[in-house]
């Protein structure tokens, strides 16, 4: 029987096996960076050289990088830390950590999900007070990247700060925090084939977010509690390794490129999203038409492909995308879109096998279409 293939890199991806074994030497400790002997000493020397690492990494440095347990939590610091002074401006296809908040204001974005810059510009214009632009720098369903300097263009006009969620992008394109201009940046770690379970928020030192945990006073009092020393460690670890990433992502595009040329080729009625937009080089979001997402989720994972609807990270559930609804795309394409993410480890027999999976059900749904109608 063929090993289940793992295709849906942009929910998770595995920890670095050299990465894990050392986070077990640093775990096996009693280390908490609070404590001022010598444990503490030590814990605190680990987390401060990949608070270092990461913000050499990300050309952020001099700047603050508030570790928390996950994007989730960075983004939530990002909305509810700045909504008791600033009204909250966010993109619609933002991930649920961010659009699905109080108090947002939704930016719209055009039919290949891209941010609509004269509807950011519009309602920054309209609006008299402090405002918090935030703008995902890619997106996780469709791997769409987003002007985000441009964006902070338009908000510089203004009273405006603006953050981007690089969660998605981070080991995928160059993620610079100068160069972009932005005052904010979420990243994750699962997200770079390091642990779960750790999130950093980078910013600007002048902003003073309202933390969402209160209690110690860790983390410059943005987020109290015990830090996450041997998470921390690998996240470290894995920042280091990240031009290295970004670099092999031009293989992964060949495997990527490979997969959605073979289906537009060998079937119709199917669909690449934004596939003319600039994306990541790992995503394909692929709609095949009339054939519902949960009949073709269920057929891959029956086949042993775990592939993803790009709405079902959060709950487990199916649900229908915002981000394809936001794009305008037509109800029979949102129903019907599968994501498919690669990774380091992806091969060509498995997208050929993939490929071979994705036929057999068009077949099948197809020639039931047809002897229906005779
Ligand atoms: N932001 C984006 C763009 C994501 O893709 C994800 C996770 O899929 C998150 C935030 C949430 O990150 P975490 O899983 O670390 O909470």
């Amino acid at each position: 029987m063929q090993k289940n293939v793992y295709l849906d890199y942009n929910a998770t991806t595995p920890c670095n096996k050299d990465i894990w074994l050392q986070m077990q030497g640093i775990a096996c400790n009693s280390y908490n960076s609070s404590s001022i002997h010598s444990f503490g000493r030590k814990a605190e020397s680990i987390v401060e050289n990949s608070r270092r690492i990461l913000l050499q990494k990300t050309n952020a440095v001099n700047k603050r990088a508030i570790f928390n347990s996950c994007g989730t939590e960075a983004n939530n610091l990002v909305v509810k830390g700045f909504n008791h002074d600033r009204k909250i401006f966010v993109s619609s296809i933002e991930h649920a950590s961010i659009y699905k908040l109080d108090n947002i204001t939704l930016i719209k974005v055009d039919k290949h999900g891209i941010i609509d810059l004269d509807d950011l510009e519009e309602k920054l214009s309209n609006y008299d007070g402090k405002s918090l632009v935030s703008v995902m720098l890619a997106n996780n369903e469709t791997g769409v990247i987003q002007p985000i300097k441009k964006v902070v263009e338009i908000c510089n006009k203004f009273d405006c700060i603006v953050h981007t969620d690089a969660s998605q992008a981070f080991g995928k394109i160059k993620v610079d925090y100068a160069d972009l201009g932005v005052d904010l940046m979420t990243l994750s770690s699962h997200k770079i084939y390091a642990p779960q379970g750790i999130g950093v928020l980078i910013c600007n030192k002048k902003l003073q977010p309202n933390p969402l945990i209160s209690g110690g006073g860790q983390e410059y009092s943005f987020r109290s509690g015990t830090l996450n020393v041997p998470a921390i460690y690998g996240f470290g670890l894995a920042c280091e390794k990240i031009d290295d990433l970004i670099e092999k992502q031009k293989d992964i595009e060949i495997l990527r490129d490979f997969l959605e040329d073979t289906i537009i080729t060998k079937f119709n009625d199917c669909k690449i999203i934004s596939k003319g937009a600039c994306r990541l080089k790992n995503t394909s979001y692929i709609a095949m038409n009339g054939v519902d997402v949960n009949t073709q989720l269920i057929h891959f994972d029956m086949s042993g492909f775990s592939v993803s609807s790009g709405s079902a990270c959060s709950s487990g559930k199916v649900g229908k995308s915002h981000v394809l609804e936001s794009m305008g795309l037509p109800k029979d394409i949102v129903n019907s879109s599968v994501r498919v993410s690669l990774g380091l480890e992806t091969t060509k027999e498995e997208i050929i096998n993939f490929i071979d999976c994705w036929g057999s059900l068009y077949k099948r749904i197809n020639s039931n279409k047809i002897k229906k109608v005779s």
